[in-house]
């Protein structure tokens, strides 16, 4: 919020972070008088995941079940965006270990 604050005191239209969106601001605005007047947003994704799919039926997925893109063969997805759904909770982990079986997958291709 201090980083907001600053932006906006030194004449910032809108600032972005901590997970808001704070708008319609300007010199002498602060973070809570943008909230006051109905600039305040909730702006948040940390969870970005599903984007590319993984499945076998390339009229619902990007990629195969290995991430090789249905339509492009030598092009894989190997991050987050492969997910064929969104896992409910952190995914940082998964993520790695799914980057982990692309590779093998490419390797052996
Ligand atoms: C604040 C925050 C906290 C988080 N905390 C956790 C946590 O505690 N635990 C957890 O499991 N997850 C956490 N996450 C989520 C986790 O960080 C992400 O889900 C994960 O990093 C996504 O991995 P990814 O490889 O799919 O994408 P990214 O890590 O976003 O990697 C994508 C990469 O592609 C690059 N890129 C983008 N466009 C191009 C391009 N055109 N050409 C070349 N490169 C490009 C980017 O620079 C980036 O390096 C958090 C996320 C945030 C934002």
């Amino acid at each position: 919020m201090l980083a907001q604050k600053i932006m906006l005191e030194a004449g910032a239209l809108a600032a972005y972070g901590a997970g808001w969106k704070f708008a319609g601001a300007g010199p002498g605005r602060s973070p809570e008088s943008a909230a006051a007047a109905g600039g305040m947003q909730r702006l948040w994704s940390a969870h970005q995941m599903g984007t590319c799919r993984m499945g076998r039926d390339p009229a619902t997925s990007v990629a195969n079940p290995w991430g090789e893109v249905h339509s492009t063969p030598g092009l894989w997805i190997g991050d987050a965006s492969a997910f064929p759904s969104a896992s409910g909770t952190n995914p940082m982990a998964t993520i790695m270990a799914l980057a982990r079986r692309t590779a093998h997958a490419v390797a052996s291709a």
